[in-house]
C-alpha cells in the first residue's frame, strides 16, 4: 500500500505517474537584523533582485509559444506586480523601518498582502493572492542566489506551494507529466493553462509539502482527485493500466467528437461549449461543440478599466464569425458575487451573492450595460447570435432590457451603424424566484438556460464559495431535481427551448438525469465535450426517462445516487470510471 494518500481538487483530469520535482523550494536564508547603515545596501539588493526577475520574465515572454500568446499578458502582469509599490515599495520601506534583511522584509510583505487578498469575498480576487505569492517566491529565489526553477531534464510531476503560468512555460513542457499544488483555485491562470495543455493537475492538496519529497514516486489521479505517495508494485501496475485505458478512451472519444450526439434510440442532443475568453475559440472547434451555449462576457471587465464599445464589438464579432453558422449565446455582464469587478469591490456588499449582481448591476448602471448591448447588437449582424440575461428574478427586468434594446435600436439607426434590432433574448434560470415565475418569464423571452451552479446554491441556501457548507452541495437534492423538472415542463409547454449550461451538464450523473428530465440542449467546458458526446451516444433515452421518474419520486439523496449509479453502470459499464464526477462525493450525512 502507498505510504500516504492525500486529496485535492482536480482542475485538469487524467492520470500521471512519475517522480516529484519541487520547484520554488528556496533554501531558507537566515533572517537578519540590520544596523541602520546597512539598510541602503539591503534595499539595493532587493531592487537588483527585482530588476533581474523582471528581465528574466521579459525573456520568458519572448519564449511563449505562438499558440499560448495570451499568457504573454499574464507574465507581463507579473512584471508589473513585481514592481508594484504595494509589494516592492512596502518591502523596501520595511527594510528601513524595521531594520530587517531583504528576504525577511519581502516575506512579511507577501504574507500581509496575501492575507488581505485571501480574506476577500470574491474568489477571483482571492485567487490573485496566488499571483502575489508566486512573484514573491521568484523574488526570494533571486535573493537567495537560486534564480530559476531548476528545469527538470527528465519527465516529472511538479510539486509546489504555488505555481504561476510563467513557471510552467519556463520549463520544458514535454517533461511535465502532472502538477500538484497546495494553493490554487480553479479560476487561476495556472489551472486554465494546465487544462489547456492537458496536464493532469490537483490543487488544494493539504499537507503536500510535508508528505512529498524530491524524487519520491507519485501517482496523481486527476479523475478521482487524489495522490498516492510511494505506491506499491500492485498500485503501480493497476494505475498504469488505468492510465493507458484512460488515454485510449479519451482518444477514442476525441476521434468521434464530430459525430452528432445521438442517443442509442435516436434522440438527438445538442452539445454546445461554455467559453470565457475569445482566446479559447480553437478549443471549441476541436471539441466538436455545436456552437457556444454560454459565452461569459465578464472577463473583458475584470482587468480594471471598463472596456470600450469598439473593443467589445471586435471581440463579439470574432467569436460570432468563427462559430457561424452555429449559434453563439452571449450572456450579458454577470458581474458581482464570484465575478466582482474591481470597481464593485468598493461597494463592500455584506453578501455579494445576494447583492447587486448580474442584471441588477446592469440595470443600475445603465451606461455600462448600454455600451455592452450596443456592441452585442452591432456584432449581431454577423453569425448566429442570441442574448442571455443573468440573475433574473423579475419580469420587470426582462421588460426593462427589451425597452433599452428598442432605444438602442433607434440610436444605432440614427447613427447609421449596422446592427441587429432584435436578437433572440433568453433568461438564465438560476434563482428560486425565476423557477417559480418561469411560466410568466416564458411569455417574455425566447429561451431558458438553466444555470445549475447558482440554482443549486440559491435553492439549498449555500454559498457556492463557502467551503464550510460545500458538503451540502447536492444537485440530486429533491428541491433541485423538482425545480429543474418544472422549468423544463413549462418551457416545453410554452414552446421555447430550454438548455442547461451549469456544471451539472458535464457530470455524468447529472447529464443522465437532465436528459431523462427532458433536456435536449446542454453546454459545458470544451475539455469535457468529447466525453459527454460519447456518453450520450451510449445512453438510451427511455432508460434515462425511467431513471428521472424514479429520482423525482425519491426524497432520499443517497438512494437517488445509488439509482443513477446503477442505471449508468448498466449503460456504460467500466467506462463509467473514466468520467470525473463530483456527485459521488459522500456528504456528511452519508459517512
Ligand atoms: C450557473 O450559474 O450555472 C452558470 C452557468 O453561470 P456562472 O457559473 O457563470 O454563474
Ligand atoms: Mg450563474
Amino acid at each position: 500500500m502507498a505510504r500516504a494518500i492525500l486529496f485535492g481538487t482536480s482542475i485538469s483530469p487524467g492520470i500521471a505517474i512519475g517522480f516529484a520535482h519541487f520547484i520554488h523550494s528556496v533554501q531558507q536564508k537566515e533572517y537578519l537584523r540590520l544596523n541602520p547603515d546597512e539598510a541602503p545596501a539591503e534595499q539595493a539588493f532587493l531592487r537588483a533582485a527585482t530588476d533581474n526577475l523582471c528581465a528574466a520574465l521579459q525573456q520568458t515572454i519572448q519564449n511563449v509559444p505562438p499558440d499560448m500568446a495570451e499568457y504573454r499578458d499574464v507574465i507581463a502582469a507579473q512584471i508589473v506586480l513585481a514592481r508594484d509599490p504595494k509589494l516592492l515599495g512596502s518591502a523596501l520601506a520595511r527594510i528601513e523601518d524595521e531594520l530587517i534583511c531583504a528576504a525577511w522584509a519581502l516575506d512579511r510583505t507577501v504574507d500581509t498582502l496575501c492575507a488581505q487578498f485571501r480574506g476577500m469575498e470574491d474568489p477571483y480576487l482571492r485567487d490573485r493572492a496566488q499571483d502575489i505569492r508566486t512573484v514573491g517566491l521568484r523574488l526570494r529565489e533571486y535573493l537567495s542566489g537560486q534564480p530559476k526553477p531548476q528545469a527538470p531534464d527528465v519527465p516529472c510531476i511538479l510539486v509546489a506551494g504555488d505555481l504561476s503560468p510563467a513557471d510552467i512555460i519556463e520549463l520544458n513542457l514535454q517533461n511535465i507529466q502532472g502538477i500538484l499544488t497546495v494553493e490554487g483555485g480553479s479560476t487561476s491562470h495556472t489551472s486554465i493553462l494546465a487544462r489547456s495543455l492537458r496536464i493532469p493537475a490537483l490543487v488544494n492538496v493539504t499537507g503536500l509539502l510535508d508528505v512529498s519529497a524530491e524524487n519520491c514516486r507519485i501517482i496523481l489521479d486527476g479523475i478521482r482527485g487524489h495522490v498516492l505517495f510511494d505506491p506499491d508494485v500492485e498500485e503501480l501496475v493497476d494505475y498504469r493500466t488505468r492510465q493507458t485505458d484512460y488515454a485510449n478512451w479519451e482518444k477514442h472519444c476525441e476521434s468521434m467528437s464530430r459525430l452528432p450526439a445521438e442517443m442509442s434510440d435516436g434522440a438527438r442532443v445538442i452539445v454546445r461549449a461554455n467559453l470565457e475568453r475569445q482566446g479559447d475559440l480553437a478549443a471549441v472547434r476541436e471539441s466538436g461543440a455545436e456552437g457556444i451555449g454560454l459565452y461569459r462576457t465578464e472577463y473583458a471587465y475584470l482587468s480594471g478599466n471598463l472596456p470600450a464599445e469598439d473593443d467589445l464589438f471586435d471581440e463579439y464579432k470574432i467569436v460570432a464569425d468563427s462559430i457561424a453558422p452555429e449559434r453563439v449565446i452571449f450572456r450579458t455582464l454577470d458581474s458581482g458575487a464570484d465575478k466582482t469587478l474591481p470597481a464593485q469591490a468598493a461597494l463592500k456588499e455584506p453578501n455579494p451573492a445576494l447583492g447587486l449582481r448580474g442584471i441588477r448591476f446592469c440595470l443600475r448602471h445603465e451606461e455600462i450595460f448600454k455600451t455592452q448591448l450596443r456592441a452585442l447588437m452591432r456584432a449581431g449582424v454577423r453569425g448566429n447570435t442570441a442574448l442571455l440575461l443573468p440573475m433574473i428574478t423579475e419580469i420587470a427586468e426582462v421588460r426593462s432590457v427589451r425597452h433599452i434594446i428598442q432605444e438602442l435600436h433607434k440610436e444605432l439607426h440614427t447613427q447609421g451603424l449596422p446592427h441587429a434590432p432584435e436578437l433572440p433574448l433568453g433568461v438564465m434560470i438560476e434563482t428560486p424566484a425565476a423557477v417559480l415565475i418561469c411560466d410568466d418569464l416564458a411569455k417574455e423571452c425566447d429561451f431558458f438556460s438553466i444555470g445549475t451552479n447558482d440554482l443549486v446554491h440559491y435553492l439549498i441556501a449555500i454559498d457556492r464559495d463557502n467551503r464550510h457548507v460545500s458538503y451540502l452541495h447536492n444537485p440530486l437534492h429533491p428541491a433541485v431535481v423538482r425545480a429543474i423538472k418544472r422549468v423544463i415542463d413549462v418551457a416545453h409547454g410554452a414552446g421555447i427551448n430550454v438548455s442547461v449550461c451549469g456544471e451539472l451538464a458535464s457530470d455524468p450523473y447529472g447529464l443522465a438525469l437532465l436528459l431523462g428530465l427532458g433536456v435536449n440542449t446542454v453546454s459545458a467546458t470544451p475539455r469535457f465535450i468529447p466525453d459527454m458526446k460519447h456518453m450520450i451516444r451510449r445512453l438510451d433515452a427511455a432508460a434515462c426517462t425511467d431513471l428521472a421518474r424514479n429520482i423525482l419520486q425519491s426524497s432520499d439523496v443517497v438512494e437517488s445516487k445509488r439509482m443513477v449509479h446503477e442505471s449508468l453502470y448498466k449503460s456504460l459499464g467500466q467506462e463509467l470510471t473514466f468520467h470525473t464526477t463530483s456527485l459521488l462525493t459522500r456528504s456528511r450525512y452519508e459517512q
